[in-house]
């Protein structure tokens, strides 16, 4: 779909995968102006397929628009966009347990010029691939690097937004963690190095006992929909889950006492990844006894239940197709 200055949305079309031609002026290869969502469709019981929340996807899309001076697309053609995919063959969303068809709208740019301004001519695209379950052989504990050097997000910046800049920023704190034998990066706060925030593409949670804590939305970490469906789901099992703020400090401390059992992340990609060790320059620690935690494994659980149409959907989150 194009969005042009005075025309708005116009010229929807599904048409075969293919690449793009661009404009070496192309105004969004030089300044960035670039968002995009990540969701999934999974096959339910009966054999059709629905999706998880795209009302929630498309908000923060629209968001995300706002803060990258891009125009904002209406949810209804944002979903009506992906429904179109998915039922051009539906015979692509995968039919096997954790298994789905993963989705990726985004929109860039179209106009050529080497002025810096927001640009009057842009492109939403869709595009899909099948994603087989993210742990082939179990679910596996990852190893975080705590990054002290570089920073995400800055107040004022960006971080709240699905955009590219953030994911370009970040490459180099992913490479430095696995140079120090670590699977993911977590970001902590720009100002004091010292507030956990979020991981590369997941957010965090912190299990204490029946107590559940997600660091809060300051604005800048991505607001998370596996994140924020979980406060409910949590709610619904009967843990106590709430936003708050955990340091560093905290962390290595109560894990030590004993008080915080187990610690996972959480995203649309892995659904639910536990935490197993922390390193960082100062310090490393291994994460209660390694393994993923039972608090860990019920949420997991429960939410893959809810997405492949086993659990009741009593929040109206899963969006069907027929
Ligand atoms: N943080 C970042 C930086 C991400 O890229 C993602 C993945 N979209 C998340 C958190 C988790 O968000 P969601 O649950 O919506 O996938």
């Amino acid at each position: 779909i194009k969005w042009t200055e005075g025309r708005g949305w116009h010229d929807a079309e599904l048409v075969p995968y293919a690449p793009l031609s661009i404009d070496p002026a192309n105004m969004t290869l030089h300044y960035a102006q670039t968002i995009f969502e990540g969701m999934k469709a999974y096959r339910q019981p009966d054999g059709t397929v629905a999706t998880f929340r795209p009302e929630a996807n498309a908000e923060r899309f629209q968001a995300s628009a706002r803060r990258m001076a891009m125009p904002e697309l209406p949810t209804e053609l944002f979903i009506e966009a992906c429904d179109a995919l998915i039922k051009q063959d539906s015979a692509w969303v995968p039919s096997s347990g954790e298994a789905s068809l993963y989705l990726r709208p985004f929109m860039f740019a179209t106009e050529v010029g080497l002025g810096v301004r927001p640009a009057n001519e842009f492109l939403f695209m869709v595009i899909a691939s099948p994603a087989g379950a993210y742990f082939a052989g179990g679910v596996k504990p990852v190893s975080v690097w705590l990054s002290e050097e570089y920073v995400r997000a800055v107040k004022g910046g960006t971080g709240a937004a699905k955009t590219g800049g953030n994911y370009a920023a970040s490459l180099v704190a992913q490479a430095q963690a696995a140079a120090h034998g670590c699977d993911q990066v977590v970001w902590l706060d720009a100002v004091e190095h010292r507030w956990i925030e979020e991981m590369g593409g997941m957010n965090l949670y912190f299990v204490y006992g029946d107590r559940i804590v997600t660091p809060e939305l300051t604005g800048s970490l991505l607001p998370g929909i596996t994140r924020d469906s979980l406060l409910t789901i949590a709610r619904d099992l009967g843990y106590t889950a709430e936003e708050g703020r955990i340091s560093t400090e905290d962390w290595k401390r109560d894990n030590e006492n004993g008080t915080l059992t187990e610690v996972f992340a959480c995203g649309t990609a892995a659904v639910i990844t536990p935490v197993g060790s922390v390193k960082s320059d100062k310090a490393s620690w291994t994460q209660g006894d390694g393994e993923p935690g039972e608090v860990t494994m019920k949420l997991r659980k429960a939410l893959l239940d809810l997405q492949t149409g086993h659990r009741a959907d009593t929040h109206g989150w899963m969006h069907p197709l027929g």
